[in-house]
């Protein structure tokens, strides 16, 4: 059976009468790396800050490492790390000088942890460099060592990526992926820019005005954003009726806006419209579609509609 690091049931946080998360429900398998996709303000800091116990919940249930008791899930808060936002740094502290500090300040134990940390991170070789000349990607980095000191089994993330250069998103990508690899680390991290999770992220969880709307594997939204033919119908349910008799085609969604998702026959456009039309279907668009995880995304919130 799988076992979840994390689970949240019914997952709420009111502001007055404005619910600014509402009934989240998330599930994040050991060993994940869970992006969490929604616009600015859809909640995703929020959601991280309750898991963290950086604000309480009004309402629902947090389960972390099977726990689900006020005291034994501050037991379980001790195997997680948070990243919510860059941590205020001493500006004229090295990254080592800075993260001593912390050490002491939170009482971990054993100074070896801050060389690991940096070590970790790729910030080891940075010598005298004082905070205030690090460059974002720096910052993001002993943000992230600090996350990282207690050796954290689950790693929360909020917006890391935000505001880093293209080379800067790589290098931390590859940095999460390689803590994922080589300690098993599971992660959970949020964007409002889905393809930035592309490449990292297992599954995914999408969430707007507080609320989730869909958690898949990244395996399953790449099969929702593969290629296909978007026909759009008078009859959907007929029109498929009839490609599957006629053409034998089995792979298509009918959605509920009416539009036929093709996945088999996109080199046949003429010979599907030929058909549709000889059948009586009115047929008022056909469409390629490409693989495109940001319009999928948008679709799935309604900001963006096709046709
Ligand atoms: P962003 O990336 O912009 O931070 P987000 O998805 O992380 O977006 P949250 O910061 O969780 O969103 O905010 C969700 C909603 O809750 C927003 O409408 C925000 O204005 C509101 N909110 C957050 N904190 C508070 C607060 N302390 N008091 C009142 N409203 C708040």
């Amino acid at each position: 059976m799988t076992e979840n690091v994390l689970v949240t049931r019914g997952l709420t946080k009111r502001y007055g009468s404005y619910a600014a998360v509402d009934h989240v429900d998330i599930t994040v398998p050991k060993g994940e790396i869970y992006g969490l996709v929604g616009r600015n303000g859809a909640g995703k800091t929020t959601i991280i800050r309750m898991v963290a116990s950086q604000t309480i919940a009004s309402e629902g249930e947090i389960e972390l490492f099977g726990m689900t008791e006020e005291r034994e899930l501050r037991a379980a808060r001790s195997r997680t790390g948070a990243m919510v936002e860059i941590p205020s740094f001493y500006p004229y502290l090295t990254a080592r000088e800075n993260l001593e500090y912390y050490r002491r300040q939170r009482g971990v134990a054993g100074a070896h942890v801050v060389e690991d940390a940096l070590q970790q991170v790729g910030l080891a070789d940075t010598g005298k460099k004082k905070f205030k000349a690090f460059s974002l990607g720096m910052k993001q980095r002993l943000g992230l060592a600090l996350a990282l000191m207690n050796r954290p089994d689950l790693l929360l993330l909020d917006e890391p990526i935000n505001g880093l250069d293209p080379e800067g998103i790589v290098d931390f990508r590859n940095l999460l992926l390689e803590l994922n690899r080589q300690y098993q680390t599971t992660i959970l991290i949020s964007s409002h820019i889905l393809s930035e999770l592309q490449n990292l992220a297992t599954c995914y969880g999408f969430i707007d005005k507080g609320r989730m709307l869909e958690q898949l594997s990244a395996a399953e939204l790449a099969e929702k954003c593969r290629d296909c033919l978007e026909l759009r119908v008078g009859d959907a349910p007929r029109a498929a009726a009839i490609l599957e008799r006629e053409l034998g085609y089995h792979d298509f969604e009918v959605l509920p806006s009416g539009v036929i998702r093709l996945y088999e026959g996109l080199g046949e456009p003429e010979r599907i419209t030929r058909l549709l039309v000889e059948q009586g279907i009115s047929l008022a668009g056909m469409e390629h579609r490409g693989a495109n995880l940001e319009d999928y995304f948008l679709n799935l919130i309604g900001g963006v509609h096709h046709g």
